[in-house]
């Protein structure tokens, strides 16, 4: 038989799961010798035998009877005692903190004849009547489900009676009235009468805390925080003390470092004669910690003395609970305390400079997500005084203020013309990206985080919000309208927050971030803020631990260098698609259409020495770097004019419709596809239409043979998408290996380039052995392969319906952000493995979005992949978490 219940002074910070954490740690303090009031933990595990059975375990009475007995001989006095009363607090304490989402009934031993007696021995009469309700009022709250409202009504009631509104003008009377009312209220909401047998209310208590594990609010906070839902709470009895006796007492909370920004000093709040629930509530206004020194100077200087003993005990920051009873302290409650991302990294580093951690641990207390906050603008204060207009999905972190605009070439005119801009449209494609670039920020009313105003967004840094569905976005009349009627026109101001999905109407004032200008080059280490100083000391610890490479996916001369000044070791992925855009569109358009040879040629002249051009640049940028580049990849839609539109022209031009238009149309018609990006495009595009290939890999060859000749080091390497078939890749590979040839020969600068390809289908990765004998290296591009692994639409489904998913607990997190380890994870091992049995040696990367998630990199260094590729602007969360990965 386990054993449930577990005095103070047997439990330790360990034994979380089984205390839950409040019950760890007060067993912790009261080992460490720390004034915890006496008291005992009945177990989680009793709550799940609880939660499963619907009866309590047996043998769990006696313990709490054998608990008990030894509580009351070593207070002196029994549960309830007429002359004396021992009063317990029950609160319930889970694994993880549910703040305010579960239960506590306070001064647990009262009755009719009890009060009497604390009124006695406290020598204060109101104190025991108001101890006394409150009891009541939570009971009947908690335990017997009574509308809360109704005690609030009836203690407004008595006030209003007395004329005053504040509890703190009650009498004794006025609460003895609110007793007899209380009882009242619970006989006839709860149909029985409140308990008088002090047992009898603590057993009730008991089990209304393991029920609250399954409230509702309970329920909804857990799958937010992605709690587990079995594990129950435990519950903590624990004799009271009180802060509410008079001006002697009160009550705290303290941290040992600011919270907020991790500096060293005395934190917290002071509410003197209250109890802790009127510091939550709000009743009255707590005073700084500081004044405490003031007002008890010797409670203040051992609190003080406590708060240093558990932060080195800890080896952490702790938030503390206490109240003062009489000018003794005690100790309520004590955890490794929550804190910004900022505070984080400085405590990190202080704690390291105390002697308390080492480096490793420095960068286990810091996070990705936490580094990612740090990186973007911010709103630099609250938002007070403006009007919220909705809330999107937060594609891309960030805050933005501009004047709406709601096309790409407005957007790029007025940006032009110094205007800050917010691009606002129902969902961007390749042709705003001109206006993306221009703009602030990018809002979108459709399309989740995977669509490509998200991708496109956080591959620039920039801010965006997808998804708002609520804003119904009219681009041709340039308005969109929010909720509640309210129209913004063009040039109309809004802000968007792109780590939260907010969006205003009017201006909130953005500050930059200081770690951007750290990683930028703009600042050092040594220049005085202590913030960068932690990054940067996190950063160059968690490099030299990883094992991991880090490279950019980046498509600019611009975009390579910044990501090189970030850190990257090279480019694991250069869409060339996004070369095509703009003018070069039409050339692209040109070729698809092409009738004949000639055609096709005439196009492809055209766009080779584009092309040759741009890789140049980026072999510049990168230069003595790998920078892989992926032969175009072009869903067909996102290059041909829209069907819809085409149609809509020929039909009102009826007779007189060009005949470019009518031929055009024809061909689109043709190539219309129901799920392009299921359609030609990767390398059945490039087999599909000779030339285009070729002619990419010649402008590669040409441009490394160009910067050899200049004296730089272009380390090329060619990747092919979209392979299923071993068979598809040869053919590619085959010529691609004769242009090399050709050119090398040509130009006689001989650039060796490695040839590759992507694992974006499902067949891929089962045909890994067979692939890895044509490709010297293998890029997981897992936004593909999550699409086609899950059969979810990339470019639909996050806005359809993923929602109800994340709802339904069907998972915790989009598949598309955090790499789904046990379903694609499971491909990309079987990849893994039987690639590099055909080939020993076989270099791996990953270049899809899931490349600059935390935890999606940590699954790639278990994988054993050699480098992880992600957007510039994620470079050093994947550097961090690489790092921590391999510690
Ligand atoms: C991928 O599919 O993961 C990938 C990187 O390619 P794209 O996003 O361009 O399809
Ligand atoms: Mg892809």
């Amino acid at each position: 038989m386990p054993k449930f219940v577990y005095d103070f002074t047997e439990g330790n910070k360990d034994l979380k799961d089984l205390l839950g954490g409040k019950g760890a740690n007060l067993a912790e303090m009261t080992n460490l010798g720390l004034p915890v009031p006496p008291g005992f933990t009945i177990t989680a595990e009793a709550c799940r035998h609880y939660l499963a059975h619907g009866t309590l375990p047996g043998g769990l009475a006696d313990e709490v009877n054998a608990h008990l007995a030894a509580l009351e001989s070593a207070m002196g006095k029994k549960l309830g005692q007429s002359d004396d009363p021992l009063l317990v607090s029950v609160r319930s304490g889970a694994k993880f903190s549910m703040p305010g989402m579960m239960e506590t009934v306070l001064n647990v031993g009262l009755n009719d004849e009890s009060v009497h007696g604390l009124a006695a021995q406290a020598g204060d009469e109101r104190f025991a009547w108001d101890s006394y309700r409150r009891l009541i009022q939570m009971f009947g709250k908690t335990v017997l489900d009574v509308d809360g409202d109704l005690f609030e009504d009836a203690i407004e009631d008595v006030k209003r009676a007395r004329g005053t509104d504040s509890d703190g003008d009650l009498t004794a009377d006025d609460f003895k009235e609110l007793v007899g009312r209380f009882k009242a209220i619970v006989k006839e909401q709860a149909g029985r009468s409140f308990p008088t047998d002090p047992r009898e209310q603590m057993d009730l208590a008991v089990e209304a805390v393991f029920n609250s594990w399954n409230a509702p609010r309970a329920i909804l906070y857990r799958r937010q925080e992605r709690i587990p839902v079995d594990l129950g709470t435990a519950v903590n009895i624990c004799s009271m003390v009180f802060g509410n006796m008079g001006l002697d007492s009160g009550t705290g909370v303290a941290f040992t470092r600011d919270p907020a920004s991790g500096q060293q000093g005395v934190y917290g709040d002071y509410l003197q004669n209250a109890q802790g629930e009127d510091v939550v509530a709000g009743i009255r206004n707590t005073v700084p910690l500081k004044e405490l020194e003031r007002i008890d100077k010797a409670s203040y200087d051992r609190l003080l003395e406590i708060m240093e003993t558990l932060e080195n005990h800890y080896r952490d920051m702790c938030d503390i609970e206490f109240t003062i009873e009489r000018g003794k302290l005690w100790m309520l409650q004590t955890r490794v305390g929550k804190r910004t991302a900022a505070a984080a990294f400085r405590i990190a580093c202080q704690l390291f400079d105390q002697g308390l951690i080492d480096m490793d641990e420095t960068a286990r207390r810091v996070t990705g997500d936490q580094l990612a906050q740090l990186m973007f603008p911010r709103f630099a204060s609250k938002v007070d005084g403006v009007t919220k207009l909705t809330k999107g999905m937060n594609a891309s972190p960030g805050a933005a203020v501009g004047k709406a605009v709601f096309t790409s070439p407005r957007a790029v005119e007025l940006a032009g013309r110094g205007e800050d801009v917010i691009l606002v449209r129902r969902e961007t494609n390749p042709d705003d990206l001109a206006g993306m670039v221009a703009a602030k920020g990018v809002l979108t009313s459709r399309g989740g985080k995977t669509s490509h105003a998200a991708v496109v967004a956080r591959g620039m840094g920039k801010t965006c919000v997808c998804g708002a569905e609520e804003l119904d976005v009219d681009v041709k009349d340039g308005h969109f309208t929010a909720p509640g009627g309210v129209t913004v026109r063009e040039g109309d101001v809004i802000s968007i927050d792109g780590s939260s999905g907010d969006v205003y109407l009017g201006e909130v004032p953005v500050e930059d971030s200081p770690v951007v200008r750290y990683f930028e080059g703009e600042r050092t280490e040594g220049d005085g803020d202590d913030l960068v100083n932690a990054v940067h000391r996190v950063m160059e610890h968690a490099d030299a631990r990883a094992r991991l490479d880090v490279r950019a996916n980046c498509d600019t001369p611009e975009d390579a260098a910044r990501a090189r000044r970030f850190g990257a070791a090279g480019i694991g992925l250069c869409r060339t698609e996004h070369m095509f855009l703009g003018d070069r569109r039409q050339l692209v358009e040109q070729l698809i259409l092409a009738a004949d040879d000639e055609g096709r040629k005439a196009a492809l002249d055209a766009l080779e020495p584009l092309q040759k051009q741009d890789f140049e640049g980026i072999f510049e940028a990168m230069d003595g770097l790998p920078v892989t580049i992926r032969l175009i990849d072009p869903p067909l839609h996102e290059f041909l004019p829209d069907i819809t539109d085409l149609s809509v022209k020929v039909a009102l031009a009826g007779d007189d419709a060009d005949a470019k238009d009518r031929r055009l149309l024809e061909a689109v018609t043709r190539l219309h596809e129901q799920n392009p990006m299921l359609g030609l495009r990767g390398v059945r595009l490039g087999l599909v239409i000779p030339g285009l290939f070729g002619m990419q890999v010649r402008a590669i060859a040409e441009a490394a043979a160009a910067r050899r000749r200049a004296g730089g080091d272009p380390r090329p390497e060619i990747m092919i998408p979209l392979v299923g078939a071993v068979q598809e890749l040869e053919a590619v590979r085959d010529e691609a290996r004769g242009i090399l040839a050709e050119v090398a020969e040509a130009s006689g600068v001989d650039v060796p380039a490695l040839i590759g390809t992507m694992i974006e289908l499902p067949r891929a990765a089962l045909t890994a052995g067979q692939i890895a004998e044509a490709a010297e290296f293998f890029s997981f591009g897992t936004n593909d392969l999550t699409q086609t692994t899950w059969g979810f639409s990339r470019d639909d489904v996050e806005a359809a319906f993923f929602s109800q998913y994340l709802e339904l607990g069907i998972f915790g997190v989009s598949p598309f952000e955090t790499l789904d380890r046990e379903g694609v994870g499971r491909l990309i091992r079987i990849a893994v493995e039987e690639g590099r049995r055909a080939r020993p040696g076989l270099h791996l990367g990953i270049c899809g979005e899931h490349g600059g998630d935390p935890d999606s990199v940590h699954f790639c260094h278990e994988a054993g992949l050699d480098y992880v590729s992600c957007s510039p602007f994620r470079i050093p969360v994947a550097r961090l978490e690489a790092g921590r990965a391999a510690i």
